[in-house]
């Protein structure tokens, strides 16, 4: 058996610090990053399962570290939401997409719908949303395309807060997705309760179409339901072909995924766009 001695326990002590002060160091990186803007964006297109048209695309975070390489975004956007850095996230995404679509000249022309990731705690805490608010002010000309996507957990906080936030941001002409859907158990009561825009089925959902019948019937009644209610259907983590013609035939409007195309920088996100306007 193992000796649990004053040694063992000190040098349990020590790695546990050692671990604290690297997160600390982490977290102070992430600081500087956002700060000196070397954080960096890629879009996903997203496209229509009929036409194999783009209908839009997702803007997703990237951060090289100079010593650890690529920090995975579900690390880091949980780091900046524990050390209040969630808003200078945000508000470097908001921004940069503006500058970025607008500068490629995508807006409107090749895009219509820009998707950006709101985070659970963001959403779900009001002075949070309000700076967000003076942020996309601050880009009149993104904000007709924008939809911005919340995961089921953010606006399961307080319901009747989030019907009446959405409805607000929404009279302002944003447009909402829940992502990830279908995850929770309260997913349905979300559809029948909250003015969004779009669901995106979470990729679970995806991977066990052809493995498991029964996922079949949920996303064709997902589907179903949301096209009833007026809302749009995305299928996320899209990989095979096999999974894309089921997706057709369940109803699904719209996928998202490796299969059709990976996160791409802002240069070939132009050149793709342009390449689909030739075909
Ligand atoms: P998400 O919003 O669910 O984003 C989809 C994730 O699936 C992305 O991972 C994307 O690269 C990946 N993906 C796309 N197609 C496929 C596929 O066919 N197969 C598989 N296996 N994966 C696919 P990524 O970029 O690592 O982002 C992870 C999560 O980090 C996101 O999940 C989102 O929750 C968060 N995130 C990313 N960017 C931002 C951001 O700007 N703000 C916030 N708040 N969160 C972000
Ligand atoms: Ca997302
Ligand atoms: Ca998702
Ligand atoms: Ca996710």
């Amino acid at each position: 058996a193992r000796q649990e001695g004053p040694d063992s326990i000190r040098l349990f002590n020590r790695a546990l610090s050692e671990a604290e002060h690297e997160r600390q160091m982490l977290v102070s990186d992430l600081r500087q990053a956002i700060e000196s803007q070397s954080l960096s964006l890629v879009y996903q297109p997203q496209f229509n399962t009929a036409s194999g048209q783009i209908s839009g695309c997702e803007v997703l975070l990237r951060w090289r570290h100079p010593r650890h390489g690529w920090v995975s975004p579900e690390h880091f956007v949980g780091l900046a939401e524990r050390h209040n850095l969630i808003s200078a996230l945000s508000a470097f995404v908001v921004r940069q997409t503006a500058s970025e679509l607008v500068e490629a000249g995508l807006l409107g022309n090749g895009l219509s719908r820009v998707s950006v990731n709101i985070s659970a705690l963001e959403f779900s805490n009001p002075a949070l949303m309000e700076v967000l608010q003076q942020e996309l002010n601050a880009v009149p000309q993104l904000l007709p395309f924008l939809q911005l996507e919340i995961t089921e957990t953010a606006a399961l906080t307080d319901l009747n807060a989030s019907v009446l936030q959405l409805a607000r941001l929404k009279q302002k002409g944003l447009r909402f997705a829940i992502d990830d859907f279908g995850t929770g158990y309260t997913s349905l009561m979300m559809l029948k309760e909250l003015p969004i825009d779009e669901v995106k089925i979470d990729r679970a959902f995806i991977r066990d179409l052809l493995k498991q019948p029964r996922t079949i019937a949920i996303v064709e009644a997902i589907t179903a339901m949301a096209r009833g209610f007026g809302i749009n259907v995305v299928a996320e983590g899209v990989e095979t072909s096999e999974q894309l013609q089921c997706l057709t035939a369940c109803g699904c409007q719209e996928a998202q995924g490796y299969l059709l195309a990976m996160p791409m920088a802002i240069d070939e996100l132009a050149n793709f766009v342009s390449k689909q306007k030739d075909a």
